[in-house]
């Protein structure tokens, strides 16, 4: 069975010489314990990982919810898989389970301690993929992520509930082809805003406008200066940014948002490799009373039941488009998750196993 480790902890942006495929002998279940062999169907590449493989302080705020990733072991990630070997009679061969698997092709699974980290599938109406990015499922005993699918979730709670969106605001979102940003600008859409995406690519930019129905979309990389192409494409300013880059991106849109604008701060991945942090001008936030609230999905779990009746409802009406990015074979996880750091992803980053 084989697996990808962490050979060295990660400074800066990850390369694939960070990781290393290993071997190991097939797992067998115990007859005293109630286990289960999973067989990882498809794993989720996610940015939050990296945070998990640098050198960070134990005081670091980024360790509370997640532990580092412990050299020589396989990454525990996300993952769906199907059940090859049962020892439980909760479950049989052959049911599909989603949980915090690991980048690996075999998940051995003690279900009385692990209940809190994984669900049976129960119905077929969607692709198993999906309950990795657009929808989710939620497991009760959270310990630490104990939910799997995030990127629907976060678009949701983010927007609806960080944002405070008002009918036909204007609405910016960063790594908008993303899989959080695509979501968000998708739900921003239905909701009656002015949606605008920045995304790394001329073929991402044409996604979002003619694909997913944003107003408008511009590459960053083509611009040099941020400001004036927020100008540009909000002549009228700015009502909401959905921050999931920080940086010279934030700096600029504090500088085109309106009155009482909000920021949610989802994510800043521009950060995540590079040492320079955003300088936000804070004079222009008070002058504007700017909301900038940081938030985590963990302290949304309350709202899944509302979020997966409407997005199930969104997607069986094709009013949303779930965007996957799926590589082939557990040896492409490295080149996957770097990919994420270059955009080489559009939707939500999977690696298919089987
Ligand atoms: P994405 O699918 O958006 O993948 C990352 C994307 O970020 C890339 O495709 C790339 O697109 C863009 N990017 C990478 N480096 C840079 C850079 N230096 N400057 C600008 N854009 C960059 O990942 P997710 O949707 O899973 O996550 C999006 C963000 O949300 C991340 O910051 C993540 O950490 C955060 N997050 C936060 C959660 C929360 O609870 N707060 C939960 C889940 C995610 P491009 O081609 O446009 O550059």
């Amino acid at each position: 069975s084989k697996f990808v480790t962490l050979k060295n902890q990660i400074e800066g942006a990850p390369q694939e010489s960070n990781f290393e495929i290993k071997e190991t002998s097939l797992k067998q279940i115990s007859n005293d314990e109630a286990q289960l062999i999973v067989k990882n169907l498809y794993v989720s590449i996610d940015p939050y990982q990296l945070n998990r493989m640098k050198s960070l302080s134990s005081t670091h705020s980024a360790t509370k919810y997640a532990n580092q990733v412990k050299l020589g072991q396989a990454i525990d990630a996300h993952g769906v898989g199907r059940v090859v070997v049962c020892g439980d009679e909760r479950f049989k061969e052959g049911d599909l389970v989603v949980g915090h698997f690991g980048w690996e092709e075999y998940t051995l699974i003690n279900t009385t301690t692990a209940d809190g980290f994984f669900r049976k599938i129960e119905s077929s109406e969607f692709p198993p993929s999906y309950y990795l990015g657009i929808l989710g499922i939620k497991i009760d005993n959270w310990v630490r992520i104990a939910l799997e699918g995030i990127s629907g979730l976060t678009a949701y709670a983010g927007f609806f509930n960080v944002c405070k969106p008002k009918k036909g605001d204007f609405v910016f979102v960063s790594a908008a082809s993303g899989s959080v940003g695509n979501i968000v600008g998708q739900y921003a859409k239905l909701f009656g805003c002015y949606v605008v995406g920045s995304a790394g690519s001329n073929d991402k930019v044409d996604l979002l406008k003619n694909k997913l129905g944003f107003d408008d979309a511009f590459n960053y990389k083509e611009e040099t200066d941020f400001d004036s192409a927020l100008k540009r494409f909000f002549p009228h300013g700015i009502d909401i940014y959905f921050d999931n880059v920080g940086g010279e991106l934030l700096e600029a849109a504090i500088a085109n948002m309106n009155m009482f604008g909000r920021i949610a701060v989802c994510g800043v991945i521009s950060e995540y490799t590079n040492k320079r942090r955003s300088a936000p001008n804070m004079l222009d936030v008070i002058y504007k009373r700017i909301t900038i609230q940081g938030f985590l999905l963990v302290d949304y779990l309350h709202l899944f039941q509302e979020f997966m009746s409407f997005t199930c409802d969104q997607l069986r009406n094709d009013k949303i488009q779930a965007i996957e990015d799926i590589s082939m074979g557990l040896e492409s996880i490295p080149s996957a998750f770097v990919g994420l750091f270059n955009g080489s992803n559009v939707g939500k980053k999977l690696v298919q196993l089987e």
